[in-house]
């Protein structure tokens, strides 16, 4: 039972991390504090009562609805704690207690900026610009990357994205990406470094295409619906951060047929 307890609490805190990340989501966006008042049903205005607020359970207890009012809460709020404590769990399985804590803070700040871009189509500065340089900071830290790695990460990150929105720009005259993407991908590159940088442009490329003609096949939207670039970024980075090596190895392999 020993081995157990730890990894569970790294799942517990995990859900208590989400819920949190969940008030960011709503609040960053709107300029307010995060920390002050408690949260509110955006409805009735009913402040929600500790018992109330406990992650993952009380979504469930409540089936989904507000316990004054009964209108819906969205299914966000329990999405991004499951999101939060499974990862928690799977970085803390992974990896040294310290990396665990800024991988999964890296993690945390990606599954914030997802959702907000999500609802809003806009990345927060507040978020990214910090996390280049905390990004940086960690490669101090980190085992599978250097601060030199890391440092290339930022620019080839920042570089090639902003290379590509500008000869978007050049062509179409309208804006394709937005500053908010080239800084994430930045922050990718310092915590990740410059070939996880490049995998996760591709990976997330990739998905983005798909994604994109299938929402256009089924919804006939025209060319330039605008649909946001940062949660497949983010997604990118997850995946880039699991498989990226295996990615490149593999790659690797296939150049040398
Ligand atoms: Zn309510």
């Amino acid at each position: 039972m020993d081995n157990l307890i730890f990894p569970f609490f790294s799942f517990l805190f995990g859900s208590v991390v989400g819920s949190f990340l969940n008030v960011c989501i709503h609040r960053l966006p709107r300029g307010e504090s995060i920390i002050f008042p408690s949260s509110q049903c955006p409805y009735c205005n009913q402040t929600i009562r500790f018992y109330d607020n406990i992650p993952l359970l009380s979504y469930l207890i409540l089936r989904g609805k507000c316990r004054f009012c009964g209108k819906p809460i969205s299914p966000q709020y329990l999405i991004v704690e499951i999101l939060s404590a499974t990862f928690s769990l799977i970085l803390f399985l992974k990896y040294p207690i310290w990396e665990y804590l800024i991988y999964f803070s890296f993690f945390s700040s990606l599954l914030v900026i997802t959702f907000i871009d999500l609802k809003h189509q806009i990345i927060p500065d507040i978020i990214s610009l910090p996390g280049i340089g905390i990004g940086f900071l960690s490669s101090f830290v980190l085992s599978r990357i250097t601060y030199l790695d890391s440092f290339l990460g930022i620019a080839l990150g920042g570089g090639i994205l902003y290379g590509v929105a500008l000869i978007y720009y050049l062509i179409m005259k309208t804006e394709g990406m937005g500053g908010g993407d080239i800084k994430l991908l930045a922050m990718i590159g310092a915590f990740l470094g410059s070939k996880a940088v490049l995998v996760t442009i591709f990976v997330s490329a990739l998905i983005g295409s798909v994604v994109g003609l299938t929402i256009i096949v089924l919804k006939g939207k025209d060319r330039k619906y605008a649909i946001p670039f940062g949660p497949f970024l983010a997604l990118g980075a997850i995946i880039s951060l699991f498989w990226g090596n295996s990615l490149i190895a593999w790659y690797t392999n296939l150049m040398r047929w």
